[in-house]
């Protein structure tokens, strides 16, 4: 189903004291804003467990910014759904450009990250999009059919019912350059394209991420595609977070 979503990946950001004294602000002020949108963080592990403590679930709800793929083991350094689920994650992001470009997270790593999230009932986020070189040669679609078709590749036509598709192209990723809302919305056109051939089925939440900020979040959620934001630098400032959140298209005209 799709779903209307700003998230917040705080990437590697805000220590537990920082990040509880961020949501109780959050909270304050979002108790006064009506959205139809669902609010969401991604804190650093460290920070997973002090603020679901304090988390208003009818608010925000609790993501991680990655999960491991087996249950349990001698996987030092690693977190597993079922940590995740326990201190109580709705969503988790896999294959985030960052992970593959400095882990080395491959899409056969993240097709595995993917089902164990759905099996461990948690609603995976996965990450897809081009960088810059890809798209000045013009292959921006065939990268992202390509991810998508190698990440997805474990999941029914149920299942598929039961992701986010982030579209982040690599290129506006924490380099203030977002896309236009007409290259946003042409992507995400053709990622459910992709979707209805892979699985028949292509009504899911699908996020735009790069760059997103007061001042463009507006046109991009105008478009018919785009159901609202995956947001990194812009969702650690309280007043930009807030803005976008407040600026967000609602719909109506
Ligand atoms: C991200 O980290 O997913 C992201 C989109 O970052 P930024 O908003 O800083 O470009």
């Amino acid at each position: 189903m799709r779903e209307k979503i700003i998230a917040g990946n705080w990437k590697m950001y805000m220590n537990h004291v920082e990040a509880v004294k961020f949501i109780n602000d959050l909270q304050k002020e979002l108790k006064r804003v009506e959205t139809a949108y669902e609010i969401a963080v991604f804190p650093p592990f460290t920070s997973l467990f002090a603020v679901s403590q304090v988390l208003d679930k009818d608010l925000i709800k609790l993501g991680a910014q990655n999960t491991f793929y087996e249950k349990e083991g001698a996987y030092t350094g690693e977190v597993s759904v079922s940590m995740l689920k326990a201190i109580g994650c709705d969503y988790v992001i896999v294959g985030h450009s960052e992970r593959r470009k400095y882990f080395y997270e491959d899409d056969a790593m993240i097709a595995l990250k993917i089902k164990a999230s759905l099996e461990g009932g948690i609603t995976p986020i996965l990450c897809v999009g081009e960088t810059l070189e890809e798209r000045e040669k013009g292959k921006a679609k065939e990268v992202v059919k390509q991810q998508m078709e190698e990440d997805l590749r474990y999941l029914s036509k149920e299942d598929i019912r039961r992701i986010v598709i982030a579209y982040e192209p690599v290129w506006a990723i924490g380099t203030g350059k977002n896309a236009t809302p007409e290259e946003a919305q042409e992507m995400h056109e053709f990622v459910r394209e992709t979707l209805n051939c892979q699985f028949g089925f292509s009504e899911i939440t699908i996020l735009y991420g790069g760059s997103v900020k007061p001042e463009n979040i507006g046109e991009l959620t105008r478009m018919k595609d785009v159901d609202g934001a995956l947001v990194g630098g812009a969702s650690i400032k309280l007043d930009s977070f807030l803005g976008i959140i407040k600026n967000v298209y609602q719909g109506g005209d």
